[in-house]
């Protein structure tokens, strides 16, 4: 088992305005910051990876999905309260302390009250210790005793957060090695995910098998390619379908969130005709946030490949806009024609051997150091940093330690120079690469 199958998904459910972004924004703290800038990816995502007590889970808030027009936003939380329940392993239900108990909030708990699964009531915006007294009256909706807390000061939000992961495992340091591909199709809503393993699926040769995954309808498939075993994640999940546009995306990214966490190497499939845009830059950044293997697939290429882009130019212009993340191979497919889709299944494969390599450690201090020596790091401070010692720590996810006298003083652009050095002489395509800084 892998050690996605411990990662936990909460949603944040409430109607609007009563502080789920606020709070979402307060249990990532910095580290949505980090992530953000290193993806380059903007800011306005609304589900990452957080972490308290050496515990990663992700959140999502799903007021991030809720749609402009008024008329269908009602329908919209809850049809939305129900998708939460469903997909995610634990929800915190959000209220407004201020305002005391409304219809909506009642609609909300009675769906919420309805599941066997973990709910969280948080009465927000308890400021001071005053408002405690106002928060006791959410108690009628009969999920238990309401927990105050004030996202935007911050009052009480680390007693939750330990309530909240108290059952949580911590991280596996390294998943066990599986000889499998554990392959997520992931993408965002019409790309052609569904078309794509219904091909993979579809032709006689290959023995499908449905393997039950982690929740009652995650249907895995076993598929058999030339003389390989692939799983493929949660393929019965990409048939779901709503009438609200914003639901979609939610169920999409909820959905998305859960396969990369179960997977080994993603497969991100992007549509040829619209290109590689921001959306797809996220769910990019979700893979390797999460340390799983990426390999990028373009779809839909029929339409594209009798005109003017070939795909050496197509891919070129990939790779600008990938920018931290053009270490994924890219192949172009069609799920239509099939066109290349076992490509993928072979793509995957290699990653996912990839990111089993282990680099002997006197063959990497030996590249390693003589790059360093003629490239050293600079110093803002003027003191000479000095890395004396690189090793293999993991695989795995893939993890290189640098032994550095002055480990906080390495810049960012430093680290880029490193791991693209690690990649020029060792490879590592389509593995995010972890590099630690340790004091020697
Ligand atoms: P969402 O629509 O549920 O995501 O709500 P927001 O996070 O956007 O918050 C709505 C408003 O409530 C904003 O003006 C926030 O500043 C405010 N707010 C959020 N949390 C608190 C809190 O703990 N105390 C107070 N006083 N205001 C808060
Ligand atoms: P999903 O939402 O990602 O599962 O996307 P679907 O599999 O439902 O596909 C969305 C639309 O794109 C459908 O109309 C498909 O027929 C179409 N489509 C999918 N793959 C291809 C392809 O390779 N070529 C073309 N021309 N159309 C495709």
């Amino acid at each position: 088992m892998s050690s996605g199958e411990n990662h936990r998904v909460v949603a944040l459910v409430g109607r609007p305005n009563v502080g789920k972004s606020t709070l979402f924004n307060r249990i990532l703290g910095d580290r949505r910051a980090i992530v953000d800038e290193a993806s380059g990816v903007t800011r306005d995502r609304h589900y990452a990876v957080a972490e308290w007590d050496g515990k990663t889970f992700t959140i999502i808030d799903t007021g991030g999905y809720v749609p402009k027009s008024s008329d269908i936003l009602e329908r919209a939380v809850r049809e939305q309260a129900t998708i939460a329940i469903k997909e995610a392993d634990a929800i915190i239900f959000l209220v407004d302390a201020r305002v005391g108990p409304t219809p909506l909030d009642d609609e909300i708990a009675e769906v919420l009250r309805k599941s066997e699964k973990k709910v969280f009531l948080i009465a927000n915006k308890v400021d001071g210790p005053k408002g405690e007294l106002e928060a006791a009256e959410f108690y009628a909706f009969g999920l238990g005793v309401p927990i105050p807390i004030s996202a935007l000061t911050g009052r009480k939000v680390g007693d939750f957060l330990d309530i909240l992961v108290k059952d949580f495992q911590v991280d596996q340091a390294t998943e066990e090695v599986e000889d499998r591909t554990k392959i997520a199709i992931v993408g965002r809503p019409n790309v052609g995910k569904s078309s794509l393993v219904n091909a993979l699926l579809g032709k006689e040769r290959s023995i499908v098998m449905e393997v039950p995954g982690t929740t009652r309808d995650a249907l895995d498939s076993l598929l058999r390619h030339d003389g390989e075993e692939f799983i493929l994640i949660d393929t019965a999940g990409l048939k779901k379908r709503s009438a609200i546009k914003e639901s979609i995306e939610f169920f999409g990214a909820i959905r998305t969130l859960r396969s990369i966490s179960r997977c080994n190497v993603a497969a991100v499939l992007i549509d040829a005709t619209v290109g590689l845009e921001k959306q797809d830059l996220r769910i990019v950044g979700s893979v390797a946030e999460r340390k799983r293997g990426i390999v990028l697939a373009v779809n839909k290429w029929d339409l594209v490949e009798n005109g003017e882009t070939t795909e050496l130019e197509y891919e070129r212009l990939m790779r600008r806009k990938l920018r931290i993340f053009d270490y994924a191979p890219i192949i172009f497919v069609s799920a239509r024609t099939k066109r290349g889709i076992y490509r993928i299944l072979e793509s995957c494969k290699q990653v996912h051997t990839e990111r089993q390599k282990r680099i002997e450690t006197h063959n990497l201090n030996k590249i390693m150091l003589k790059e360093i020596k003629s490239s050293p790091p600079s110093s803002g401070s003027g003191r000479e940093v000095k890395i004396k010692y690189v090793t293999q720590l993991k695989v795995a996810p893939v993890v290189f330690g640098f032994f550095v006298n002055d480990p906080k003083s390495i810049q960012q652009n430093y680290r880029r120079f490193l791991e693209n050095k690690l990649r020029k002489h060792f490879g590592f395509a389509g593995v995010p690469i972890t590099l630690l800084f340790r004091k020697k």
